[in-house]
């Protein structure tokens, strides 16, 4: 395979396939990357062939339109190929994408990268959040949408934002037992009537709203506003939980707690941007107050601060896949001018939509808010990182040993050193360090990050690490 195109894509979901065919139409060469077997990122899933010939999407017309152009192109689609890193070629000063596919790691070479890897679920530690049968919003979507497996018989939703009422609604039509959805969103009436004029026009999504909350009155699913778990109990996976009523700042209101006996607790604190190759290569980052999370800084063209390095979709905040498909757009247009493909009079700017699109993804963001009190629910005991097993009282100890940011956290108790890079317990790790020194999330910073960025076993790398040119 030519080690060299014009433009490669990382993320196959709403926003890497729109800018794949988009760049492609324009006559651009692409190779479109995802670690999946089939294209359609989270919003977009396909159902595993084996479970239908078509490989055929649930849910969305749009879905299919998409994958049809997509197979009418030249893109190369690369599928169960997982990025692992990128790097600038100080000799041909092009960007290079290593990546691993059948268990062997190789590299492919261009000027222009996009990068729309997408967002992952946002979770907060509270006891027994580690314990089997506790699971995520998105897993739990995952498993009833693409496996056809129901994660429990009873069970009940905490959390906040739409994406749990899409879940719940999923889970009682599959025919579990929803006990209860509860949003921890303190204020939500308030908050929603000074942004009626955001909703206005956003039919579609208010349509798909509607859907959930019909399935869930048919059901008969409680819904409790300013309420959340506190506690999962159980032996070998969780048996009970705890909820409680939470104050403005998310306190929990002692005389307010609840047990109740479930199977399996789903989780959704919304999600968070996988701004993991941003801080790989030194994109300069800004702090994002509604998500409180850094992503990474972009003009207009969605260009970060590195030349030739693009970033849209969710990975560079959470907007949704009709913004991530209009910022694909932008961003192909700006690469086929520069690769001479379009003039620049050419150059598309759908700013009526983008901005309507933004002022939605931002009105979500401020009304989903998740109360910092909500952070302060691990007790010493608990697992603050999963995968090094680290707990609150050593995060803590490590504070106390002057830890001045998640980084130097990371490096005292290997906080964010495992499988999964710190993409469960970055955040969190923000705010308990906010809470114990007094100062804001964002002066907590960010996790640094080094090449894997996700798990492969070493000798695939030293099998090319002759051709891997670091900065
Ligand atoms: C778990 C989950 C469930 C969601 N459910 C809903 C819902 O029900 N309704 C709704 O409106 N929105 C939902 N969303 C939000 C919606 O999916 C997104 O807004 C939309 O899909 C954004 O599109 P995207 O292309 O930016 O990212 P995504 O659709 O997330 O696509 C990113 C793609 O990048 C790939 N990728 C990531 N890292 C790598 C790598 N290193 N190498 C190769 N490939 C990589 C992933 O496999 C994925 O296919 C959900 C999001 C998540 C995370």
């Amino acid at each position: 395979m030519n080690n060299k195109t014009d433009l490669i894509v990382i993320g196959a979901g709403p926003a890497g396939i729109q800018a794949a065919v988009s760049a492609a139409y324009f006559g651009v060469e692409v190779t479109l990357i995802d670690s999946c077997s089939l294209p359609g990122g989270q919003y977009y899933k396909q159902i595993p062939k084996e479970f239908n010939d078509e490989g055929h999407n649930s849910q969305h017309q749009k879905a299919n339109f998409l994958f049809s152009e997509l197979k009418k192109t030249s893109i190369q689609f690369l599928s169960n190929t997982t990025v692992w890193g990128i790097f600038h070629n100080l000799k041909s000063k092009l960007w290079q994408v290593a990546y691993i596919r059948d268990n062997h790691s190789s590299q492919l070479e261009a000027p222009h990268i996009i990068v729309a890897t997408g967002a992952y679920d946002r979770s907060i530690a509270f006891p027994g959040w580690d314990l089997p049968g506790v699971m995520t919003a998105g897993a739990a979507q995952i498993m009833i949408k693409n496996q056809g497996i129901l994660p429990g018989k009873k069970v009940l939703l905490s959390g906040s934002g739409p994406l749990q009422l899409a879940t719940a609604a999923n889970l009682a039509d599959a025919g579990a037992q929803v006990i209860g959805v509860l949003e921890c969103g303190t204020g939500l009436l308030r908050k929603g009537i000074s942004h009626l004029p955001t909703v206005w026009g956003q039919w579609e999504r208010m349509l798909e709203g509607f859907g959930y909350a019909r399935s869930l009155i048919k059901s008969k699913v409680t819904y409790k506003l300013g309420w959340s778990v506190i506690r999962a109990n159980g032996n070998h996976k969780v048996e009970e939980v705890v909820i409680a009523k939470i104050d403005e700042k998310g306190n929990p209101i002692k005389e307010s707690c609840q047990s109740h006996e479930i199977d399996s607790l789903i989780v959704g604190f919304g999600l968070t941007p996988s701004t993991e190759f941003f801080r790989l290569i030194n994109c300069k980052m800004k702090y994002s107050t509604a998500e409180s999370i850094y992503v990474p800084e972009r003009n207009e063209y969605c260009e970060t601060s590195l030349a030739g390095i693009y970033a849209i979709g969710d990975c560079a905040g959470i907007g949704g896949a009709e913004l991530a498909m209009l910022e694909a757009k932008i961003a192909t247009n700006r690469i086929a001018w520069e690769l001479g493909f379009l003039s620049k009079d050419q150059i598309l700017h759908d700013s009526r939509n983008l901005k309507r699109e933004q002022r939605f993804a931002r009105m979500l963001a401020e009304v989903f808010t998740i109360p910092a009190g909500l952070y302060e629910l691990a007790d010493p005991d608990t697992i603050i990182c999963r995968c090094e097993q680290v707990k609150l009282s050593e995060v803590k100890k490590a504070i106390s040993y002057g830890a001045q940011s998640v980084t130097d956290i990371k490096n005292i108790t290997r906080s964010g050193m495992g499988y999964c890079q710190g993409r469960t317990c970055g955040s969190i790790l923000a705010h308990i360090l906010a809470t114990e020194t007094g100062r804001t999330v964002e002066e907590s910073q960010f996790l640094n990050i080094r090449p894997p960025v996700h798990p492969l076993f070493i000798e695939r790398i030293e099998e090319n690490s002759h051709s891997v040119v670091t900065q």
